[in-house]
């Protein structure tokens, strides 16, 4: 038998199946290459869905959590905190935003950002509690975050979902927008800057503008996911700074832990305010062993040359896809390294995705037919043009 069939079975056996696996077991990773249980070996452009930005078996991230892991792991959130402080203020530095609440995942910083938007306006005893997002967005899997993802396949079986959300308008519409939210009910417009798995678009700059104008003239939040965009994934820290616009809550996961989970919710002080003690907590938030690694990580992303080097490898990817000249490719979307290439549905994403994997590539489909590439930030140009020569045949048909 050999390894991989032995994994399977005990994974099939065992493990709630709700993902449809590729016949592939990863068993270790260094840099951007993958090795499978059979040593196969994988150049990577999905790094744990823009997770692994520094690569795998970075000594950055690894002694991180060695050292910290030594010293002091969780004491929960009854105590105060070092690394905590330390974190907090790294995400922080340099936006609008004052105070952060840590969380452990995407779906859970949401269901914060939810939480948050709706008590600021029970504080100030206005009837204010419907949270308008967009059609295609993805913000996670609780029942609040599904409910806000306009995409129905996700909450309709569900049903009853929570009241007030899943009130849905088209991405980058602004006129669709604003009528949404005339509605005297709503407390918040919730938005990704670059639409992730609904298909890696990004908002126009007019959009975001216009939506911060009117939530501000409406007395309304403005909430940014950057679950999937922060922590440099777009070649800005934040995907906001493309767009001049200034949240009153920003979501994050993914990246700033660069494998260690980890999210976070920052607001303005005054929204944070309207969080009283015991309105909200987790067990495992802001633990000091994810404080550290992330402040690490984060340390690291945000060198100076980090970023310019981030934009610069998803200028050659994108040129590189544009460059194959493929009779399919309608469209190349996205910022920094989280690219995607929109196809024609003469050709499926998912297919080309099982032939790259064929090839020792790992890409991802997304979207209605986007084929994502999401490496780790430390990918190299020569890493990046194997790919390419990999792809160009299948994408030329
Ligand atoms: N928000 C966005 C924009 C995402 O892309 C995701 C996950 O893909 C989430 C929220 C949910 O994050 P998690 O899977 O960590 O709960």
């Amino acid at each position: 038998m050999t390894n991989f069939k032995r994994i399977k079975e005990q994974d099939d056996k065992y493990f709630l199946n709700t993902y449809a696996p590729f016949d592939i077991a990863f068993v270790s990773g260094e840099g951007s290459t993958l090795t499978d249980s059979e040593g196969k070996t994988y150049t990577d452009f999905l790094s744990g869905i823009a997770v692994n930005c520094l690569g795998y078996n970075n000594p950055i991230f690894t002694n991180a959590i060695a050292e910290q892991a030594k010293k002091l792991t969780v004491i929960s959130n009854y105590f105060y905190s070092e690394e905590r402080g330390v974190l907090a203020k790294l995400l922080v530095e340099g936006t609008n935003l004052n105070k952060v609440f840590f969380g452990s995942s995407g779906a859970e910083v949401v269901e914060c950002a939810l939480k948050l938007a709706r008590k600021y306006f029970y504080n100030k005893g206005e009837k204010k509690f419907k949270i308008v997002s967009t059609l295609e967005s993805f913000h996670g899997r609780t029942l609040g975050a599904v409910t806000l993802t306009g995409q129905p396949k996700y909450n309709l079986p569900f049903a009853p979902l929570p009241e007030g959300l899943g009130i849905y308008v088209p991405f980058n519409d602004i006129d669709a927008l604003e009528k949404a939210l005339s509605d005297p009910e709503v407390c918040a417009f919730l938005v990704e800057p670059v639409q992730g798995e609904g298909g890696v678009r990004p908002a126009t700059k007019e959009y975001l503008r216009a939506a911060r104008d009117i939530t501000r003239k409406n007395g309304q939040l403005l909430i940014l996911d950057e679950v999937q965009t922060g922590g440099g994934r777009t070649g800005k820290f934040w995907a906001c700074e493309y767009f001049d616009v200034e949240p009153d809550i920003l979501t994050a996961a993914k990246g700033i832990g660069g494998g260690f989970p980890i999210g976070a919710c920052l607001a303005t002080d005054e929204v944070a305010k309207a969080f009283y003690p015991g309105d909200h907590g987790t067990t495992f938030g802001a633990s000091p062993l994810a404080m550290a690694v992330s402040a690490a990580v984060v340390k690291e992303i945000k060198k100076p040359n980090f970023m310019e080097n981030v934009l610069r490898l998803g200028e050659h990817l994108k040129t590189g896809i544009k460059n194959i000249n493929s009779p399919y490719v309608k469209e190349v979307l996205g910022k920094g390294l989280m690219i995607g290439a929109d196809l024609d549905p003469a050709i499926q994403a998912k297919d080309v995705v099982q032939e790259m994997l064929e090839k020792g590539f790992v890409l991802n489909a997304c979207g209605k037919n986007i084929l994502r590439f999401i490496p780790p930030l430390i990918i190299t140009e020569q890493e990046i043009d194997n790919m390419l020569l990999a792809l160009a045949p299948i994408l030329r048909g």
